[in-house]
C-alpha cells in the first residue's frame, strides 16, 4: 500500500474520507543537524538544520486531507476580493489539440509587475476578513489569538518540499512570532533578482506559454467556452485557503488554483480543483527520466499540499505548440516514479517540511511584529538563520496589527 496519502480529517465528510488511506503513522525522533561528539549523553541543540535526503527517510508523517476554509480572487488590477468571481472552469480539449501558446505574447498580454512585493498581504486581508470564522476554540470571544501555528503561502511550503532535491536555487524565508501564530513570508534571493532582471527573452516567453495554455482550456462560466482571442492578465488570480496539520503543525495557507471541474455532481473543493501545466514533449528515454526526476518533484509537491488531485500538462514543442494533453493522477505520481534508479520520495520532502517547521517553532521565540527570524538556505548546505529587529525584513503591515491585537479595542 502506498505511505503518502492523507490522514482522514475529523472535519472531512465521509465521501473524502473514504478515499483516504486511514493509517496514521507518529513521527520519529528529529534529525536535528548535530555538529562534532560530545562527551554529554544529550547532545546540545544545533542552531542550523541538516537537509541531506538521508536524514529524512523515515515513515510518512501524519498529514491531514486540507480542507477549504475560504478564498479570495485578485482582479485585473491585482486588487483584492473576498469571494470567487474569478474562479474558472476546467474544459476537456482535443486529444491533439495544437494550441498555438506564443499566440497574443506581442500585444494580448498584460504582466503582472514583479518588482511590487505583496509578501503575505493578501492572506492577511483574508484572515482579517474571515476572522469571525477562524475563531480559537480556547478564546472564542476574543479576536486573537489565531488557532494555527502557521500561516503562509502554498508556494512557500512547496519550496521547503522539494528542499532535500533542489540543487540550483537557495531561498530566504523570512519568520515572524505574532500572537502565537509563526507567519512565513519568502524574501527574493540576490540570485533570484539578479536571473529575473537578466531573463532572457526566449525565457519571457515560455513563462506566458504556461498562462496561455491556461486560457486554452478554461472558460469563466460553467456554461461557456474558453476564449483564445481576449488578454492574458497574470495579475488576476484565484486562491483556495486551506486547513490542515502536519504532525503537530497547524497550518493555514494558500494557494492560487488554477480551475475547477464543472460537473455540479463534482466532491467539494479542493478535490474539484484541476492544476494546469506544460512541459517540453517527451521524445527520448533521458528526457522521459528528466521529466519524472524534476518536473514531476515540483507537480507533486505543489498539488499535494492543498489536495488537488490531478495535474493536467499540455505536451509542446519547441515553438509553443501543444501536440498532446495528458491528465496526472497526484495519488499516482508515486507509483509512476519507482522504476527510476536513486529517485525522489514523498516522504523525504514532507519529514523536511515537519522538521523544518520545529526548527522554526523552537528558534522563532520572541513574539514581536518587528522581529525577524531570517532563515536561509544554499543548495548543499545547512539551514542557518539570523535575527533582525525594525529591518526591511519586517512584513507584517501595521493595519493587520492593529486589527488582531485583543487590547485597545
Ligand atoms: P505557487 O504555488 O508558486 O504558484 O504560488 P502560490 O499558489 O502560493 O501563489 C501565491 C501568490 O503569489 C499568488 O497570488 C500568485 O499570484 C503569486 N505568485 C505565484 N508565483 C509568483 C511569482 O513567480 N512571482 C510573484 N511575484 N508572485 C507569484
Ligand atoms: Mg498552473
Amino acid at each position: 500500500s502506498s505511505h503518502h496519502h492523507y490522514s482522514p480529517n475529523e472535519r472531512g465528510d465521509s465521501r473524502r474520507a473514504k478515499h483516504c488511506d486511514a493509517a496514521h503513522f507518529r513521527p520519529t525522533n528529529h534529525h536535528w543537524h548535530q555538529s562534532s561528539a560530545t562527551p554529554e549523553q544529550t547532545p546540545p541543540r544545533s542552531q542550523t538544520l541538516c537537509t541531506r535526503r538521508e536524514a529524512y527517510e523515515r515513515a510518512f508523517p501524519l498529514y491531514k486531507q486540507p480542507v477549504e476554509v475560504g478564498c479570495f480572487s485578485l482582479d485585473s488590477q491585482r486588487r483584492f476580493f473576498n469571494d470567487s468571481r474569478q474562479m474558472r472552469y476546467y474544459v476537456e480539449p482535443d486529444r491533439s489539440p495544437n494550441f498555438d501558446l506564443s499566440d497574443g505574447y506581442r500585444g494580448r498580454y498584460v504582466k503582472r509587475d514583479e518588482n511590487v512585493k505583496e509578501k503575505l498581504d493578501h492572506i492577511l486581508r483574508w484572515i482579517v476578513a474571515n476572522r469571525s470564522k477562524l475563531k480559537s476554540k480556547l478564546s472564542p470571544d476574543a479576536s486573537c489569538p489565531l488557532d494555527f501555528d502557521f500561516v503562509t503561502w502554498r508556494g512557500h511550503l512547496t519550496k521547503l518540499l522539494t528542499t532535500p532535491y533542489e540543487t540550483r536555487e537557495g531561498w530566504l524565508l523570512a519568520v515572524t512570532r505574532f500572537n502565537g501564530t509563526l507567519y512565513i513570508s519568502e524574501v527574493e534571493t540576490e540570485a533570484a533578482r539578479r536571473e529575473r532582471e537578466n531573463r532572457p527573452e526566449r525565457n519571457q516567453e515560455m513563462m506566458y506559454w504556461g498562462y496561455k495554455f491556461e486560457q486554452y482550456m478554461c472558460a469563466d462560466k460553467t456554461y461557456s467556452e474558453p476564449d483564445s482571442s481576449g488578454v492574458v492578465n497574470t495579475n488576476e488570480a484565484f486562491c483556495t485557503v486551506v486547513q490542515t496539520r502536519l504532525t503537530d503543525h497547524k497550518l493555514l495557507f494558500s494557494g492560487e488554483v488554477d480551475c475547477r471541474d464543472k460537473d455540479p455532481d463534482a466532491p467539494p473543493p479542493p478535490a474539484c480543483y484541476v492544476e494546469l501545466k506544460t512541459s517540453a514533449e517527451i521524445c527520448t528515454p533521458k528526457q522521459r527520466s528528466n521529466f519524472h526526476r524534476f518536473k514531476l518533484l515540483k507537480w507533486w509537491a505543489q498539488s499535494f499540499l492543498p489536495g488537488v488531485p490531478r495535474v493536467v500538462a499540455g505536451f509542446r514543442d519547441h515553438d509553443g505548440i501543444v501536440v498532446s494533453v495528458e491528465t496526472f493522477q497526484i495519488s499516482k505520481i508515486s507509483q509512476l516514479i519507482k522504476n527510476e534508479y536513486n529517485c525522489w520520495k514523498p516522504t523525504v520532502c514532507m519529514n523536511f517540511c515537519c522538521d523544518f517547521l520545529s526548527f522554526v517553532k523552537r528558534e522563532a521565540t520572541e513574539d514581536n511584529p518587528s522581529v525577524v527570524y531570517l532563515f536561509s538556505w544554499e543548495p548543499h548546505k545547512d539551514v542557518t538563520y539570523s535575527v533582525h529587529r525594525d529591518s526591511q525584513y519586517s512584513f507584517l503591515p501595521d493595519w493587520y496589527i492593529k486589527e488582531m491585537t485583543c487590547s485597545g479595542e
